[in-house]
């Protein structure tokens, strides 16, 4: 059963924007922020140490003044196959043969005695890894080579589609197992810097199978830290083995500017919403990104397509939706944050269809927080309120969909106040908890009386724990606010 909310102009979908020069001032990032961006992301990509610090204490500072903390997402690069450093750029020409070398000296930029002209990778295993027949793929897939023939010095392409070859252009190889490593001395070193100024995601690039996961995994519990791990799918075999890492990750990134690369593109929509589901069913957050709003680089409006891009991501019921370039060069970060809330408002209003129960999640906690949901889908204009230490009450009914109610989820901890904000349709709230939980119950509901977010007459669901003969325990209330 659905039905309108009152609290109808609550948005659900969440926003994750990317930092660059557009959004790096103190004063765009207060703009942002008020405007209602729930997370923050470092592409470490391009980001220096003394930038990333630099960047993450403004944001904090931001937030405090503003009183409305965000999550700090840090996007680390992963394995990355790259081009090497060119003195000038080569206009690759179509059919021409061309040369990727692996042994030192091999290029750059050098003809050799059949006049083949050839760039260094910085990968030298890439020979072992790559079949003659497979695609090379430089810089988003804008240029496309055939391999030929290979020696232990180099691979002898054929160009496909040609283009200008510039200094480090990034390598997609479809379908081609790379035995890179999947947490590099690079991302360690990154994340260092991350957890001294405690961010509260790490998200993994090119994440190919659980194990994946687990070095990053025991990398933070080395450093006693509590943030979490976003996998960010990106190639097929990240789809192969889709089950596994969704099962391992605290929340799933459906990265589609790499996926739209290594997979054949009109597989795109058919992989994100398998995504979508496999997050559904294991109860993972799930985030969709990159050219939500491309266009708006640029133009002050997104095209229709774009437009309808999110509204599809809302449809699917993800958590987030996430700008790249649009924040990061673009010249409308404020403006694309504004339209995002829009669509999402909006769209949100549509009744969704009902929901199946997610397949895999199990356990007596977890079946409590489905009937919680279940319930509040039954009592037209109900509000779930939850009380969660370490997020995991929250983000199992985050994870249930409720068909229209919010969330509002309490906590005494920050850095589970900020992590709930990529949780699809939660609310959290900072407040500390007393010894007795029906002292901490009427706390919460007389701050959201006091907000006006709850009014007297308002039906509540609450899925706490509650003290019974000196003992915690789970249970569900009903109540209604007086
Ligand atoms: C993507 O490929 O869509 C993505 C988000 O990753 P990155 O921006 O790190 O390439």
């Amino acid at each position: 059963m659905t039905f309108p909310h009152p609290l109808s102009r609550f948005r659900r979908t969440k926003i994750v924007f990317t930092l660059g020069p557009s959004t790096e001032s103190e004063a765009m990032l207060e703009a942002l922020i008020s405007a209602g961006a729930d997370v923050a992301r470092l592409n470490m990509a391009h980001a220096k140490h003394d930038w990333t610090r630099m960047i993450i204490r403004r944001i904090r500072a931001v937030s405090a003044r503003l009183e409305r903390d965000i999550a700090i997402m840090m996007d680390i690069k992963g394995p990355e196959i790259r081009t090497g450093d060119l003195e000038h750029p080569i206009e690759l020409r179509p059919g021409e043969i061309f040369d990727f070398t692996v042994k030192p000296g091999g290029g750059p930029e050098r003809d050799n005695a059949e006049e083949v002209r050839s760039v260094d990778v910085n990968y030298k295993d890439l020979i072992n890894d790559i079949r003659v027949g497979d695609t090379v793929l430089v810089d988003n897939g804008l240029i496309r080579l055939e391999v030929l023939e290979k020696d232990n010095a180099r691979i002898r392409c054929r160009v496909l589609i040609p283009g200008e070859l510039k200094s480090r252009r990034h390598i997609n190889l479809p379908g081609v197992k790379v035995n890179l490593p999947a947490f590099t001395e690079k991302d360690r070193a990154d994340t260092l810097v991350g957890l001294e100024e405690g961010i509260d995601y790490v998200a993994l690039s090119f994440v190919r199978e659980a194990q994946d996961i687990e070095s990053l995994r025991e990398f933070l519990r080395t450093h006693d830290s509590r943030a979490r791990i976003i996998a960010k799918i990106e190639d097929q075999s990240a789809i192969t083995n889709l089950d596994e890492i969704v099962r391992s990750c605290d929340a799933l990134m459906v990265a589609r500017g790499d996926l739209g690369i290594e997979c054949p593109f009109e597989e795109l929509p058919i992989i994100q919403r398998r995504a979508v589901q496999t997050c559904y069913d294991y109860g993972r957050p799930v985030i969709i990104a990159t050219h939500m709003l491309e266009s708006m680089i640029t133009s002050p409006m997104p095209t229709r397509a774009e437009i309808t891009d999110v509204a599809n991501a809302v449809l699917e019921r993800a958590d987030c939706v996430m700008l790249s370039g649009e924040t990061t060069i673009g010249r409308y970060p404020l403006e694309c944050v504004d339209i995002l809330k829009k669509i999402a408002a909006r769209i949100e209003q549509e009744a969704p269809a009902p929901m199946e129960e997610p397949r895999y999640l199990d356990g007596d906690k977890i079946k409590l927080l489905l009937s919680a949901v279940k319930m509040a889908n039954e009592i037209p204009g109900s509000t779930i309120l939850t009380f969660t230490r370490q997020g995991f009450m929250a983000g199992g009914l985050a994870a249930m969909r409720p068909a229209m109610a919010p969330i509002f989820a309490f906590t005494p901890l920050p850095e589970t106040f900020r992590q709930m904000r990529l949780m699809r349709a939660v609310e959290p709230i900072l407040l500390p908890f007393d010894s007795d939980p029906d002292n901490t119950i009427n706390r919460a509901i007389g701050y959201l009386v006091r907000d006006g977010k709850l009014q007297a007459g308002d039906k509540l669901v609450i899925a706490t724990d509650i003290l019974s003969s000196n003992r915690l325990i789970d249970s569900i209330q009903l109540r209604t606010v007086r």
